[in-house]
């Protein structure tokens, strides 16, 4: 089993496209990334179901 997964998010402030990689270990997270376009920080809350599968939610500061 994958203990890490590569997921695709989208930037709340540009809508740019950025993947991530989430440690599938951990059943929920939630960290701040920088956006690789427009350098803010992009809040992502993770949670990974029993079976592996990961979701992903972002979320702006001001947005
Ligand atoms: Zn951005």
């Amino acid at each position: 089993m994958n203990t890490e997964d590569t997921v695709q998010v989208q930037c709340p402030y540009c809508a740019q496209s950025f993947e991530v990689l989430v440690d599938c270990s951990i059943e929920h997270q939630e960290y701040a990334e920088e956006c690789e376009v427009c350098n803010r920080p992009v809040e992502l809350i993770i949670d990974v179901s029993p079976e592996g599968e990961v979701t992903v939610t972002t979320r702006g500061e001001d947005v």
